[in-house]
């Protein structure tokens, strides 16, 4: 579903070039839930960026669904992102004079399917809360509502970069179990980048970087719903 081969990646020049991904290499089945662990600067978020057309490597190949993103135009590529990536971030990027109905309608914008709104707004717990703007929530409900807005368009991979970096413990670890709804639910494959090691009961797969290699992947036989988490 999505291959990436001996994947490159350096920033800056001369002196101060840094190989950030050093030939990294592995692949995801449609519908798992992918895990990238690793610590700070290892590389995780450049490498997420890279698989969501945000940022491009200098060497390597990502192959989704038999199409290469590095031979795609500035028009495929755009293409790319709208009908197959939905992204989630630390922070929320809510826009603030838009409600959570509103917010999360931005994301069908163009969408040729997208999700029934109302029937999302119920799965994420917001459908009482739907006509509040950012200010007037919880951060949890900004994420619900962020992760809403990223997957009304039913993106085939879901992209979430520290999704529970800004919360508390409980909260994240609603989010992390409303992620795992979502991907059981609409199917999307999910590739989430986290510091925290005890998410990885809930992964399909769990992708270790350092040094900008990838130190271990393995597929978790046992998950264990992120709900019953011993933290
Ligand atoms: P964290 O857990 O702190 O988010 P990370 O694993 O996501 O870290 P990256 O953000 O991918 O790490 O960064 C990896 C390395 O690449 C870091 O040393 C960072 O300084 C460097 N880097 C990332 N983006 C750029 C950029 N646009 N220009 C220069 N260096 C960059
Ligand atoms: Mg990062």
């Amino acid at each position: 579903f999505l291959e990436i081969n001996n994947l490159k990646k350096s920033f800056g020049t001369g002196e101060s070039r840094v190989e950030v991904l050093k030939g990294i290499q592995f692949s995801v089945e449609k519908g798992e839930i992918c895990v990238l662990l690793g610590p700070s600067g290892s590389g995780k978020s450049t490498l997420l960026n890279i698989i969501g057309g945000i940022d491009e490597a200098d060497s390597g190949s990502i192959v989704i669904e038999g199409e290469k993103i590095e031979d795609m135009n500035e028009k495929t590529l755009t293409r790319y992102r709208r009908k197959h990536l939905g992204y989630v971030f630390q922070m929320y990027n809510l826009i603030p004079n838009l409600t959570v109905k509103e917010n999360m309608e931005v994301g069908a914008y163009l969408s040729d399917h997208p999700l029934d709104i109302n029937d999302l707004l119920k799965t994420l717990g917001l459908y009482d809360h739907r006509d509040k703007l950012p200010n007037q929530l919880s951060g949890g409900q900004q994420q619900r509502t962020s992760i809403g807005r990223a997957i009304i368009k039913n993106p085939s991979i879901l992209l979430c970069d520290e999704p529970t970096g800004a919360l508390d413990y409980h909260t994240s670890k609603e989010i992390l179990k409303l992620i795992e709804d979502v991907n059981q639910k609409y199917g999307n494959t999910v590739i989430m980048v986290t510091h925290n090691d005890a998410i990885k009961n809930m992964a399909d797969r769990v992708i270790r970087l350092r040094d900008g290699q990838i130190r271990k992947n393995y597929v978790n036989e046992t998950k264990i719903a992120a709900g019953d988490l011993d933290w």
